[in-house]
């Protein structure tokens, strides 16, 4: 009784349009098929079929790729109106689509800036992960952790990113407990300079497998073409549109 009175009172919006959504489900009529559409499209940089793309770098799993309108209207959500609902959604596709290893001691996420948690309300990567945590019966850990002071990832250029990530967040080996497996996830793989910060600080820390996942990823041709600004045929439209978005931290 009291969640339908809160649903009349704040009802779900779709995940990549912001319409009414169908029932159980934060998305549109609309928008069901272009969502589950993301799972299947082939690799923006390559044009191969997401199985035989030679992009995927840094051997992290992802629901599907940074490109089109609809995977930035569903992140640009993901980071600035996130749900309960759709976290627990989220984190339902992302357990669905674990391969090879699926049991781990405790789930990671890179924390969110003060600042950006202030401004929304609340820590996109932190929400959805603690939703993967409870549907793998483990719990999550907050045993990464940001430095006070460091410029916020998305004011920087790639090579800048991977620097600034690199003091950016620091891993508490007390708070791992000595655990030797951890899944690690963030909403978005961008140039993948704060997840590698955030496995190598796990690492540093003593965690012998780090498994990573993103909801979106942005596969690594893409952004050589985009930094070369050679025109690549029929691409004109996703070239530097893609690295000109930086969602908030
Ligand atoms: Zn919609
Ligand atoms: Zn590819």
């Amino acid at each position: 009784m009291v969640s339908r009175i809160i649903k009349l009172l704040f009802p779900e919006k779709c995940l990549i349009c912001g319409g009414v959504t169908l029932e159980d489900i934060p998305l549109c009529a609309n928008c069901i098929d272009k969502f589950f559409g993301l799972f299947y499209e082939d690799c923006p940089a390559c044009g191969q079929p997401r199985d035989d793309c030679a992009c995927a770098c840094g051997g992290g799993g992802f629901l599907f790729y940074f490109s089109s309108p609809a995977s930035k209207a569903c992140i640009a959500r993901v980071k600035r109106s996130l749900t309960k609902e759709a976290a627990a959604f989220m984190a339902e596709l992302v357990c669905g689509s674990l391969s090879g290893r699926k049991s781990f001691d405790l789930v990671a996420y890179p924390p969110r800036s003060k600042k950006n948690v202030s401004k929304y309300g609340f820590d996109q990567a932190k929400e959805i992960a603690e939703h993967i945590a409870k549907n793998l019966g483990i719990k999550t850990t907050s045993a990464i952790k940001r430095r006070k002071g460091k410029t916020e990832q998305k004011l920087l250029s790639a090579s800048q990113r991977r620097k600034n990530a690199l003091g950016l967040f620091y891993a508490d080996e007390k708070e791992l407990g000595g655990v030797s497996s951890v899944l690690l996830f963030d909403d978005i793989y961008t140039t993948g300079a704060t997840i590698k910060a955030c496995e190598a600080s796990l690492r540093r820390a003593g965690v012998k497998q780090v498994k990573t996942f993103t909801l979106a990823y942005t596969p690594r041709k893409l952004k050589r073409r985009n930094k070369n600004k050679k025109a690549v045929p029929g691409a004109a439209k996703m070239t530097g549109r893609v690295f000109r978005y930086s969602p908030g931290g």
